[in-house]
């Protein structure tokens, strides 16, 4: 471990540096304070020994600077006087100084203190990583709340999250936004037809060609058992009900056998509808309505096809 050693007295200073360096401590010494914060700052060093009375900055102020400054981490402050008072004694501890060793200094005293501040120093660099690898975590598990864990997919929280954000926007830039409603036509027969492991497998293919037909602004979310919902910032209905063709032939394309539909192959039907900008009144909850209604349509009319 580094050690600063901070004292305006040569003597004093190499007496101690020595010391130090017979108990296996690496040393770098200042003169006074404000070399000694110049270190620190530039060193990243963790462990000071002081002089309190020293000129051009003394060792309290040095403390105290130290104290101020948040974002070098934890310094391990002993200081060594000639001040022994139980005024002086309480001032230190004010200023922030962790421990305290009258000069001149008894070797056994002072090495039993720095010992000490140096296990202090362990533990905080321990917690320091441990912190550091819960912060990870807890982003990796803001990720996983959001997703659906079979599909891939935004889940349900993820999409009002994005739905939310979407229509604000539109609304403040006057921008439009398209929602399609997706749903696996006969899901339940092919379930029951092919097993519950295969229609797993099927959820994954679908949502996974759904990604393909999309842009990097749009996002796909599974919105309940086999209906997908995907939202298209800065599209119209026009151009929504393009993405919602793209998305039906790309499934219809894949020629997943199903026999329990009239083509005898998988498909899906899309219900579409858009933010009108003339309409701000409209909240996103009646887009998707509308999105929904428009999917009852396609289904009740053939499945297999866009209704808007
Ligand atoms: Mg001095």
């Amino acid at each position: 471990m580094r050690i600063l050693v901070v004292e305006d007295d040569p003597v004093s200073r190499k007496l101690l540096q020595k010391t130090l360096e017979g108990w296996g401590y690496e040393i770098i010494t200042a003169e006074n304070g404000q070399k000694a914060l110049d270190i620190i700052m530039n060193e990243n060093l963790k462990f000071v020994v002081a002089d309190w009375m020293m000129p051009v900055m003394d060792g309290l102020t040095l403390c105290r600077m130290l104290r101020s400054s948040k974002d070098k981490g934890y310094v391990y402050f002993i200081m060594l006087t000639g001040k022994d008072k139980k005024e002086d004694i309480i001032e230190g501890l004010k200023a922030g100084v962790d421990d305290y060793v009258v000069k001149p200094f008894d070797r056994s005293e002072l090495q039993v203190r720095v010992r000490a501040g140096e296990r202090i120093l362990t533990l905080e660099k321990e917690l320091t990583a441990k912190n550091e690898s819960l912060q990870r975590l807890n982003v990796k598990l803001e990720e996983l709340v959001r997703l659906d864990t079979l599909t891939g997919a935004g889940n349900r929280l993820s999409f009002y999250e994005t739905i939310e954000k979407t229509h604000h926007r539109a609304c403040r830039y006057a921008y439009g936004y398209g929602i399609i409603m997706c749903d696996i036509d006969n899901f339940k027969l092919y379930n029951d037809t092919y097993g519950h492991l295969a229609g797993d497998n099927i959820l994954r293919r679908v949502a996974d060609s759904i990604k393909s037909s999309i842009r990097m602004s749009d996002d796909v979310f599974r919105y309940g058992g086999e209906e997908m919902v995907i939202t298209l910032p800065d599209q119209d209905m026009k151009t929504t009900l393009t993405v919602a063709e793209k998305i039906r032939d790309g499934i219809e394309s894949m020629g997943i056998e199903h026999r329990g539909t009239a083509i005898g192959i998988l498909t899906i039907s899309c219900g579409v509808a858009a933010f009108d900008m003339e309409k701000l009144e409209n909240k996103w909850e009646d887009i998707l309505e509308n999105a929904d209604k428009a999917l009852y349509r396609a289904k009740s009319t053939g499945k297999n096809r866009v209704c808007s």
